[in-house]
């Protein structure tokens, strides 16, 4: 297994995780963009939000629903906060597992660079 998500997600190597459930893992980036910056993942291998498929509306709602706990335990949800997914080259993506930025705890500028 050559995915370093994946192998988050099977505990092959540490993490400071913040909320999982059956389907989605957070937990803490290790290069912190904000006073708060989670990962919000699928267990389940998906390369980017592009390669979600028409059956995956489940894992979808799951996905989205672990963003709004992450943020609700993180004390966002009041001030506000910012979810991100980059996807491929020119989106910016490092890491081929599908995953979510969430920052927060600072005002975030717009537009991205
Ligand atoms: P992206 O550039 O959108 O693909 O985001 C990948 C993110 O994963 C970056 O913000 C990295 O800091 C983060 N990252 C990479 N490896 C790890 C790891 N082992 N634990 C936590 N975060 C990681």
């Amino acid at each position: 297994m050559d995915c370093v998500f994946c192998r988050i997600a099977a505990d092959e190597i540490p993490s400071d995780r913040v909320f999982e459930s059956d389907e989605v893992l957070a937990f803490r980036d290790l290069s912190p963009q904000a006073p708060t910056h989670v990962l919000v993942i699928p267990r389940r291998h998906v390369a980017s939000l592009d390669a979600l498929g028409p059956d995956d509306g489940e894992l979808a709602h799951h996905l989205l629903q672990g963003i709004r706990e992450v943020a609700a335990a993180e004390g966002l949800s009041e001030r506000g906060y910012r979810v991100v997914t980059n996807i491929g080259d020119d989106g910016g993506q490092s890491v081929g597992h599908l995953h979510f930025h969430v920052l927060g705890g600072r005002r975030l500028a717009w537009p991205p660079g």
